[in-house]
């Protein structure tokens, strides 16, 4: 005989677990909508990963930055870089910070491979865009929250994002809708335009950093 729940979320998991498996879930959602069209391409998951990590750094990356990037070994990025190459959607040049070091960037077909990968997503860009502002907004504010979370105990890679920027100055304007401020082009930012991933990104000292994250958590 079935057993009668009058009580059933008793077994209900807490709130925390339900977030993280929610983001779980999402996350191998559009891994594998990415991953079903590289696959078509003939890319394997770390290949894609390499795509995505060159788009936005045409400048050119180091072998050791892509490794530690993607929490890989030197090896298996390697061997990743190689096919890629012979691929002929990286190419290998001199870093600017360094002539004797060897800068990877994107070929063009790696560009435009790299822009269809991310394209194969948009089913997810759709769905974010579908919801009201106020829950977009929100569900960025907590997004942000979260991964601050992470990078103060070391378990989120370093990112480019403005709460890590020595060009962000926090809360700045403190009774406004744009209350921090970019002084790289000496503009305000609210919330919903801070960056994750800018390219004219320059790494804060680190102890400006947990104050930031701090003050963005408190807000
Ligand atoms: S330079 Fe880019 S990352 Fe830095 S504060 Fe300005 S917009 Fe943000």
């Amino acid at each position: 005989m079935k057993t009668r729940h009058t009580l059933p979320w008793h077994d209900t998991p807490a709130k925390s677990e339900r977030i993280v498996s929610a983001i779980t879930r999402i996350a191998s959602v559009l891994r594998s909508g990415a991953w079903q069209f590289a696959t078509a391409e003939g890319l394997n998951p770390t290949q894609v990963d390499i795509l995505e990590a060159l788009r936005s750094r045409r400048e050119g990356v180091r072998l050791s930055w892509i490794a530690q990037h993607l929490g890989v070994t030197a090896a298996s990025a390697s061997d990743s870089i190689t096919s890629l190459t012979a691929k002929g959607l990286i190419e290998k040049g001199r870093d600017a910070a360094d002539g004797r070091a060897v800068a990877l960037r994107l070929t063009e077909s790696g560009q435009n491979l790299a822009a269809r990968v991310s394209n194969s997503v948009s089913f997810a860009h759709e769905a974010v865009s579908d919801l009201p502002q106020s829950t977009q907004e929100a569900l960025f504010e907590s997004l942000l929250a979260l991964i601050g979370k992470l990078q103060q105990s070391d378990r989120f890679p370093e990112i480019r994002a403005c709460v890590t920027c020595k060009y962000f100055a926090i809360n700045r304007h403190p009774d406004s809708n744009a209350p921090h401020h970019c002084t790289l082009v000496n503009a305000p930012l609210s919330v919903s335009l801070l960056r994750l991933d800018c390219p004219e990104h320059d790494q804060a000292q680190a102890a400006v950093v947990v104050q930031n994250w701090r003050e963005l958590e408190s807000a």
